[in-house]
């Protein structure tokens, strides 16, 4: 599939359609749920009843062979609000992590879980990092131990900050299974809805994406049937055995999941980016001072050029990698994460110029740029840290294992 700015007619209307449920549905809501810091059910409800929450929507977006639908669903969903985007997307990293190493027929179980149904839906959690691994993926220690007897997997330990953790229906979630492999020796499992020894006793709280919910997830003995390990048993004890001859593994469940919603988040972190963008822009020209509008001073008026300059710079960025990503083009210069890097930064940027333009007002919760400056400083932390961005890239181009 060539690659084309255009966008096709599928795709304005993909566009036109999240913008006005932003505007509609999530932008009024924004301030209520990120002071109540509570997942906004109601918004989650709205988005089901038209079509926007359940996995035939993200079919669609995925159907599309130029792999930009994803993108642009998310940057109008995200530009709308961070945290309620969260809530209604979040779900995607555990749909993506079963889509990424489950066999049709786990997909078919698990996914519509996920969702739930339209007049009671569901959320998905995706638990990877633990407190002692979030950067560090080998240093992962949650155990999955096989009890041949019963055809169970046993699962011991403690997930971090996982998104809805503890409220979601279905925890994908990553373990040990064979300790001596380090990050080879991991499998993903999916937790059934109410399975006994999974608990998120207290959510915690945040700076930012405060209507999305954060916990840590434990494990205590859980045990989860053995269809539940993601991808079958036959075909981990395969890669096992090639990971104990030292063939060179594909790449691990955890980085080939984050790898494919990189460029997915970087556009969560461009629609924060342009909300406070376009917030800025509107109150420049209406804010006198000295007896004419701010932007009528060339400090605020080329911060805005800067600003704009620098939200379509990330959005191409995320295009191509989305675009690459979709026809499966090689990442030779770890464009995936090149443009969650950028646009990680580029969100957090944008939003602090923004409280700038807006002064005292800019400061305070009667205008929103404050909360966009919160939510979108956690692009620089989450689906791996600016440094760790900038780790893979620097590996792609030099071809060097920089440590
Ligand atoms: C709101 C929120 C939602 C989240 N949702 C999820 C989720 O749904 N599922 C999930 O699994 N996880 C989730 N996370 C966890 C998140 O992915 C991790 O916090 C992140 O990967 C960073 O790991 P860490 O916090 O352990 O930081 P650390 O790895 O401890 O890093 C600390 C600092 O050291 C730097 N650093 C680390 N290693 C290196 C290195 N080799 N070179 C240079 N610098 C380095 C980092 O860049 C960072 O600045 C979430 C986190 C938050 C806050």
């Amino acid at each position: 599939m060539s690659f084309s700015l255009e966008l096709n007619e599928e795709q304005r209307d993909l566009r036109d359609w999240l913008r006005g449920f932003a505007d509609k549905v999530v932008r009024p809501a924004a301030a209520e749920w990120d002071e109540r810091e509570e997942t906004p059910w109601p918004v989650i409800q709205e988005a089901a009843e038209v079509g926007l929450y359940g996995f035939e929507t993200l079919a669609t977006f995925w159907a599309d062979e130029t792999g930009l639908s994803l993108p642009i669903a998310n940057e109008e969903l995200f530009r709308g609000d961070g945290g309620i985007g969260m809530s209604i997307f979040g779900t995607t990293l555990a749909v993506a992590g079963i889509f990424s190493t489950g066999t049709p027929d786990q997909l078919a179980e698990w996914v519509p879980e996920c969702y739930g149904e339209v007049d009671a839906p569901q959320v998905a959690a995706f638990c990877s990092s633990e407190p002692e691994a979030g950067s560090d993926v080998s240093a992962m220690r949650t155990r999955a131990v096989y009890d041949e007897a019963t055809d169970e997997w046993v699962l011991n330990g403690q997930k971090a900050w996982a998104t809805n953790g503890g409220i979601a229906n279905v925890h994908v979630v990553q373990a040990v299974v064979d300790p001596e492999l380090g990050s080879r020796g991991q499998a993903t499992f999916v937790v059934p809805p109410g399975t006994k020894g999974l608990s998120a006793p207290s959510k915690i709280r945040k700076h930012g994406l405060r209507a999305s919910h954060t916990a840590d997830v434990f494990l205590d003995d859980v045990r989860v049937p053995g269809r539940c390990l993601l991808g079958g048993k036959d075909k981990l004890d395969e890669r096992l055995a090639r990971a104990r001859e030292g063939t060179k593994a594909t790449s691990q469940a955890a980085l080939r999941t984050f790898e494919l919603s990189r460029p997915t988040v970087g556009a969560q972190a461009i629609g924060i980016a342009r909300a406070a963008y376009e917030h800025a822009l509107e109150y420049a020209q209406q804010r006198e001072t000295f007896g004419r509008p701010i932007i009528d001073n060339q400090s605020i008026a080329f911060t805005l050029a800067d600003m704009r300059t620098e939200i379509d710079a990330a959005r191409l960025l995320v295009w191509r990698a989305a675009w690459m990503g979709r026809g499966e083009e090689p990442f030779t210069a770890g464009e995936g994460s090149m443009s969650k890097l950028k646009a990680g930064r580029v969100a957090t940027w944008v939003t602090e110029r923004a409280i700038q333009i807006l002064g005292g007002n800019g400061y305070t919760r009667e205008f929103p740029v404050e909360r966009m400056h919160r939510d979108a400083k956690i692009y620089d932390i989450f689906e791996g840290t600016e440094q760790i961005q900038q780790l893979v890239v620097a590996r792609a181009i030099s071809g060097r294992h920089i440590p």
